[in-house]
């Protein structure tokens, strides 16, 4: 292998000295992390370039399109160095040229294009599709700030811009000859001519839309290199020239310069709410039209005829974010490629499929007619059209159901209902997970499911295992290797060969020497950036995702205070130390949510501070979660706090990094935890709290009384009590979750699953004084994680959905033909 670290440092140096006209040593950390991104970028294009010269097949794989208005992938220097096999030279390469490569991973931006796990989700899946070697390109929007950084000050969050293109990003490349026009506005004339009905849109504003792409790699898939393509708007000609163009008017042509500008200047930053602005309208038809063109641009150089569309192209919706999708692909088959509606209607169902993430009510897309027609005015006229013939199938079909076809109209009210139109312009509809798509079917959807019952299906989310695993916890990683060698990595589900060492005390005991390690890692963190100590032989309680009211994070902020409570009045109660840790972003319009993080660190400040406690609890407020500082937090946790209310978090993804890096999930009956239970059974989970059917039983019904679970449980009512009686501070900062809880009678259910919630987790810390039997309960949580891989996620997509073969017999790392070129490229 000598051979190859010094024929890397070469290439490292030659690179260098290319891009700065110097050696190396003189160069800052930003530099020496540039060139070599650029190094690996170029490696990559060689081999990409070889395996496209070989696709001189006449007949075009299919491929499939991922639309998705977030991506959220995080770095990926060092992943991609462990997909190319080549991080250890590549370290100790650097190393000889005193170069630590650490300092050059911590210049790269984490990329943020996204709010929380609908975001990551479409990351682990670009991710699977390279490793799977399924042609599968990514569409979404090159955002010039991303999601904001958050910052705690005095205890509240502070929210600060995310420029993270500020000193260029090296991944990316700009494909200016790929750049197409998005019209907006403007009007549509409509002619007859030859007997044919032809629409012309005038008077639009015309925005540029320019691709930049960045490389997907899979672990040791060279042979398959996919794009996620980023879009970004930019005027269409100097402010001056277009002036000169418009009668000089200068200001309009500032306006209009800073208007397109806007649509990729900022990612919303709401997370399952609907901003409703219309901004995000444009957002939403900017790269779906863009993305769109690049599709249709491709398929006409492979092919004469669009009758085989739906066979050569399969466009995945994420979300009713692209739902625009329909009308756009139908109003390219009509207006610019003649087809008639019928046939273009069939090849648009057939190609587009839809994933639906949320039944929160306040999550569903709906739009004002007046905003969609005068920013989109053909794409009006054509989901008019849909809605009008929707309609007149169904009474056709089902003359007696009027209200079903209110129900299920796209057109309402003045409203345009996105997730109506998803479903009736799509063939397929999953829900993503178990629960999630039952509830789906009978309740959210459920018209829908009488209509086209066929079209409903499951796909539990993934996600990656060789990010979230291999990559997070490289102990953890060395110690399953050694035990039953590397399939894991490619196949996920082997993770079980891990089951016989169940009742393996001295692997046990590595286990539990490597959760250690991982603890003093977080441990040194906090830190660093809090000067907090944290005691590493402490139980790691935590609970990470974006704050909401639904993710019940009061639940477990009112569960320390009563545990506080409690040790105060008896500062003998036998509970083993825990360090309880939070993180996660706010939405900066929802104060709710931003008062639960001040209540945190209000109890953090307190209890962090109280010398009587000894050190036995410790609450940590950890600021900016993000993909980074998540591939830190999951491998350290021993307690995985997944306690959303029944039936409202559609999956979680959270809850299956935590299982793979071995925690142990406290949870209520929700999203995947159903699925998580099921594999690890009941002995290897904690369950609490009411079950989905009766928290809808009682939004449906009724019959809930929050005030009586006050009333009835005095530790309850006294930790209530405390959020407005003085104990916290003077403020009324905490009167609105009080009046949430008593007054609003407790939307989601925190008071009436304290009880059951505080008294399971006390088991589970007992458990946890039970060395071994916890060990292996974490190890079972490891070894059954493997079917919660976004590989297998990837591969029912693509059998069920998009029909399209993926490598199911992935070779071993010698017969890798990509990675023998990349050698070989170094040499
Ligand atoms: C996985 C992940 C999420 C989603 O977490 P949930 O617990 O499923 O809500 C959010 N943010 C980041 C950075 C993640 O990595």
């Amino acid at each position: 292998m000598i051979w190859l670290k010094d024929s890397f440092k070469k290439a490292y140096v030659e690179k260098f000295i290319e891009i700065q006209g110097s050696m190396p040593n003189t160069g800052t950390s930003w530099e020496k992390y540039r060139a070599l991104v650029v190094l690996i970028k170029e490696k990559m294009k060689i081999s990409q370039a070889a395996e496209s010269m070989n696709d001189s097949s006449p007949d075009q794989e299919k491929q499939v399109y991922y639309f998705s208005l977030e991506f959220l992938i995080g770095k990926l220097l060092s992943y991609y160095l462990i997909n190319l096999g080549i991080k250890d030279v590549v370290q100790e390469g650097l190393e000889e040229l005193g170069i630590d490569l650490e300092d050059l991973i911590a210049e790269e931006n984490d990329a943020a294009l996204g709010n929380g796990g609908l975001g990551r989700l479409s990351a682990c899946y670009l991710d699977s599709m390279a490793f799977l070697g399924i042609p599968g390109q990514g569409n979404g929007i090159r955002y010039k700030y991303g999601l904001f950084q958050q910052k705690i000050v005095n205890g509240f969050q502070v929210e600060l811009p995310d420029n993270w293109l500020k000193n260029e990003y090296p991944w990316e490349m700009r494909k200016s000859d790929n750049t197409v026009v998005v019209k907006f506005k403007g009007h549509v004339r409509t002619e007859s001519i030859k007997g044919k009905l032809t629409f012309f849109h005038e008077d639009y504003e015309p925005v540029l839309a320019v691709p930049y792409d960045i490389p997907m790699l899979g672990y040791g898939n060279l042979n398959r290199i996919n794009n996620l393509r980023l879009w970004s708007a930019e005027p269409i000609k100097d402010d001056l020239d277009w002036v000169s163009f418009n009668q000089g008017d200068y200001s309009k042509a500032v306006a209009y310069r800073s208007e397109v500008e806007a649509i990729s200047y900022i990612l919303y930053p709401e997370d399952s709410s609907h901003a409703g602005r219309e901004l995000r309208l444009r957002q939403e038809y900017f790269f779906t039209a863009a993305g769109l063109s690049t599709i249709i641009r491709y398929f006409k150089k492979k092919n004469n005829s669009f009758s085989g569309f739906a066979r050569k192209v399969a466009i995945h919706i994420n979300d009713t974010h692209p739902a625009l999708c329909v009308p756009e692909l139908m109003r390219i088959f009509m207006d610019e490629e003649d087809l008639g509606w019928d046939e273009a209607w069939n090849i648009t169902v057939n190609t587009i499929s839809f994933t639906n993430h949320t039944i929160l009510p306040e999550a569903l897309e709906k739009w004002p007619v007046e905003i969609m027609k005068s920013q989109c005015p053909r794409i009006y006229m054509i989901i008019e059209e849909i809605d009008r013939r929707y309609r007149e199938e169904m009474h056709h079909m089902h003359p007696e159901k009027r209200d079903l076809i209110e129900h299920t109209a796209i057109i309402r009210d003045g409203q345009i209902h996105m997730a109506h139109l998803a479903v009736i312009g799509s063939n397929s509809v999953n829900g993503v997970a178990e629960l999630h798509t039952k509830i789906l079917k009978t309740q959210v959807l459920k018209d829908f499911y009488t209509i086209y019952p066929y079209k409903f299906n499951n796909k539990t989310n993934g996600v990656s295992h060789r990010r979230f695993l291999l990559e997070a916890n490289p102990d953890l990683s060395r110690l399953i290797s050694e035990s039953i060698g590397e399939d894991w990595i490619r196949q996920s589900e082997s993770l079980e060969k891990l089951l016989p060492y169940t009742s393996d005390t001295a692997f046990l005991e590595k286990l539990a020497d490597v959760k250690y390690h991982n603890k003093c890692r977080l441990a040194n963190y906090i830190n660093d950036k809090m000067n907090i100590q944290v005691d590493p032989s402490s139980i790691f309680d935590i609970q990470v995702k974006r704050i909401h009211a639904y993710k019940r994070q009061l639940l477990n902020i009112l569960k320390i205070m009563d545990l506080y409570n409690r040790w105060r009045e008896d500062p003998s109660m036998d509970i083993y130390p825990t360090t309880f840790i939070f993180g996660g972003k706010v939405a900066p319009g929802y104060q709710y949510a931003k008062s639960i993080i001040k209540l945190i660190t209000t109890m953090a400040q307190r209890i962090n501070t109280d010398p009587a406690l000894g050190g036995k609890m410790k609450v940590i407020f950890l600021e900016n979660f993000n993909v980074s500082l998540a591939e830190m937090i999951y491998p350290a946790a021993d307690i995985s706090e997944q306690i959303s209310t029944a039936s409202q978090e559609a999956s979680g993804t959270g809850n299956m990094k935590f299982m793979l890096n071995g925690a142990i999930t406290l949870g209520t009956l929700d999203g995947a935890n159903v699925e998580i239970r099921r594999a690890v059974g009941d002995e290897n989970i904690a369950i609490f709290g009411l079950k989905a059917n009766e928290v809808m039983n009682y939004y449906q019904w009724g019959g809930y009384k929050s005030w009586e679970e006050y009333q009835n449980f005095p530790r309850l009512k006294r930790v209530v009590d405390q959020l407005v009686d003085g104990s916290l501070g003077s403020s009324n900062e905490f009167a609105g979750i009080y009046e949430s809880l008593l007054r609003d009678n407790d939307q989601y259910f925190v008071l009436k699953d304290f009880r059951s919630y505080t008294d399971t987790w006390q088991k589970v810390n007992l458990w946890y004084q039970h060395k071994l039997s916890w060990a292996s309960s974490c190890l079972v949580n490891i070894g059954k994680g493997g079917v919660f891989s976004s590989d297998r996620a990837i591969k029912e997509y693509a059998d069920d959905i998009w029909h399209v073969p993926y490598q199911n017999e992935i070779p071993g790392p010698q017969e890798q033909s990509g990675i023998n070129q990349i050698k070989h490229a170094y040499k």
